[in-house]
């Protein structure tokens, strides 16, 4: 059996997002490398050809190291997964502004607050506003310009392009970004994943919560079954907030609640506000396996973490960057800087180590 099937049935699903709309390669490829080598199961990054390729590229490097290093476990590779979405959605979104009209005295509290350093201002003009790439969408920047300059472009997935992305590339696993009230435009979507489902090892719907969420979920799954791939519901409690705070994981735990109580075929997963907090906060709410239920419908299988993971290892990044930047030293890869691979490995685990070190049931 593949090893993240396993962590799903035995409830130590790990899941990192790189983000849906993220496509700093380095970032990417250096996120996928470190998360790999600390036993995650599935990478989800962005519907993008060469996002896809910077992380099957550290894939590859994940998968030598464990081979040939001597005392790291071969914890075997993750599925890659990327994100789709049905219509207009934060995660597939864009901020973008103006810096000519920003006043030549704002404090430049976007700056600040983005935390993606996605907004640059550049003293020699080379380039001043939001870095496309590092953006990820999560809106923090919109409210906080005293001018109200700053505004997002969304985007939506198309269909045709669907198809051959998941064929020429491989990738082991689709996610479905939908809302409640979107089945028509589901379907539209699920129809061009169809002639290709059996070449998937997942497929993951990833909802927020909403009145008649439940039985949307049971339109989608009446539409999408026979499935003979795995299947993951995906509770997105509070969309790309876990850096915040502990307390933003309170909404996917109790979503998932939700969810698990109307017994869905399929595995339940959280996302969306999830950190460092959340599996203290499933232990006290009982919803982990081990914790004796006598079945499985009332426990979740894994956890997905994005903001938080990623924050988690910025420092080690933003050092590799600065090596990077220094002329001789233009291509420095994680792997080639092992005192920083391992610092990340490290960091990684004890995110990572959280949900998989429970005890077997
Ligand atoms: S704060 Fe969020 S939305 Fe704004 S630029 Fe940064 S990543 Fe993008
Ligand atoms: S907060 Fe608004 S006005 Fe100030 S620098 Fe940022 S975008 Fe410009």
């Amino acid at each position: 059996m593949y090893k993240p099937l396993r962590s799903l049935k035995s409830g130590h699903w790990f899941k990192l997002i790189c983000g849906a709309s993220f496509q700093h390669l380095p970032a990417v490829r250096n996120l996928t490398l470190a998360y790999t080598l600390a036993g995650a199961d599935c990478i989800d990054v962005a519907a993008d050809s060469a996002v896809i390729a910077a992380a099957q590229e550290a894939l590859q490097v994940a998968d030598n190291l464990m081979v040939n290093h001597r005392g790291l476990n071969d914890h075997g590779l993750p599925w890659l997964m990327v994100s789709l979405n049905d219509g207009q959605d934060p995660h597939f979104r864009k901020a973008e502004f103006n810096s000519v009209e920003c006043p030549v005295d704002c404090p430049r509290p976007c700056e600040k607050i983005c935390p993606a350093q996605a907004i640059v201002f550049d003293r020699d003009a080379e380039f001043s506003g939001v870095v496309q790439e590092r953006c990820y969408g999560c809106g923090r920047c919109l409210p906080i310009c005293p001018q109200q300059l700053i505004y997002t472009r969304s985007y939506v997935s198309t269909p045709g392009v669907i198809a051959p992305l998941v064929i020429s590339t491989g990738v082991d696993a689709v996610e479905i970004h939908t809302q409640v009230g979107r089945l028509a435009e589901f379907e539209r979507l699920w129809k061009a994943i169809v002639p290709w489902v059996d070449q998937l090892k997942l497929v993951a719907i990833s909802c927020p919560d909403g009145d008649g969420m439940i039985d949307y979920l049971w339109s989608l799954y009446n539409l999408i079954a026979p499935l003979n791939c795995a299947l993951i519901w995906q509770t997105d409690g509070r969309p790309m907030s876990g850096d915040i705070g502990d307390g933003t994981t309170l909404a996917t735990v109790k979503l998932s609640q939700k969810v698990l109580a109307a017994g869905l075929p399929g595995y339940v997963q959280l996302a969306g506000g999830t950190n460092s907090y959340t599996v203290t906060k499933l232990r006290s709410t009982g919803l982990l396996k081990h914790q004796g239920q006598a079945s499985s419908l009332s426990t979740i299988s894994g956890i997905a973490y994005g903001s938080y993971a990623r924050v988690l290892l910025s420092p080690i990044l933003d050092q590799l960057e600065k090596i990077e930047m220094k002329p001789s030293l233009m291509s420095v890869r994680l792997e080639e800087n092992p005192e920083l691979l391992w610092q990340a490995v490290a960091l990684a685990d004890s995110l990572v180590s959280q949900i998989k070190l429970l005890p077997e049931d």
